[in-house]
């Protein structure tokens, strides 16, 4: 999912391709708004959605700003997801999200093959093997291709907090 301006054209095609392929799974942005109402529509079953907070620097308008704003959005689309009959992907490295979702998951009864932890290849490896072993589901995110460099320049580029990530990925490996 990329800036909120391609929001209702990404999922309008979602809704269109689902159709044929009901596999197919879209990325919501708690730091969005709108988030919520999007999490209710979507969290039917067999619906797959990743749920992240959000890498752009989106406007006051349509995004909370602050961080303690997008983790509440985070944790009560969570809530929804789970409480859906669809497969949440919980696209996080924050710690504390990380321990409200394995709480909430025990909350509703979700068996562990119904939803699943992702994380960005090399950020807290550590963490990703901890989840696996207590047994749920983890997926690690590569972005790979010919265009990686302009990929990863545009998420820098994009918004300052992600040069944090990558550096605190790069010294610690927790
Ligand atoms: C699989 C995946 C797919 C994504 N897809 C999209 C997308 O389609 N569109 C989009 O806009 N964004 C996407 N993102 C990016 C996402 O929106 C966030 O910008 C990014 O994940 C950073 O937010 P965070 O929740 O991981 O934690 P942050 O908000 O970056 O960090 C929160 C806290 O986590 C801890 N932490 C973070 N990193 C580390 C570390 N390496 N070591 C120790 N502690 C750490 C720190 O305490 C930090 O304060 C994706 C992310 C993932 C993992």
């Amino acid at each position: 999912m990329e800036d909120h301006t391609t929001t209702d054209a990404s999922l309008d095609l979602l809704l269109r391709v689902r159709k044929d392929f009901p596999e197919t799974g879209a990325v919501l942005q708690a730091y969005l708004r709108r988030t919520e109402a999007d999490c209710r529509d979507l969290a039917v079953a067999g619906s797959r959605i990743r749920l992240c907070k959000g890498a752009y620097d989106e406007p006051e308008s349509v995004a909370y700003q602050s961080d303690l704003e997008v983790s509440r959005s985070y944790v009560r689309c969570a809530n929804v997801l789970l409480a859906g009959g669809g497969y949440p992907m919980f696209a996080t490295h924050d710690p504390r999200l990380v321990a409200i979702l394995e709480d909430r998951v025990r909350w509703y009864d979700r068996p562990v093959d119904t939803f699943e932890f992702q994380m960005l290849y090399g950020v807290r490896p550590v963490e990703q093997r901890r989840l696996a072993e207590l047994g749920y589901a983890v997926r690690v995110y590569v972005p790979y291709g010919t265009q990686w460099y302009g990929y990863l320049m545009r998420r820098l580029a994009e918004r300052p907090a992600n040069t944090a990530l990558f550096l605190r990925a790069l010294v610690g490996r927790k």
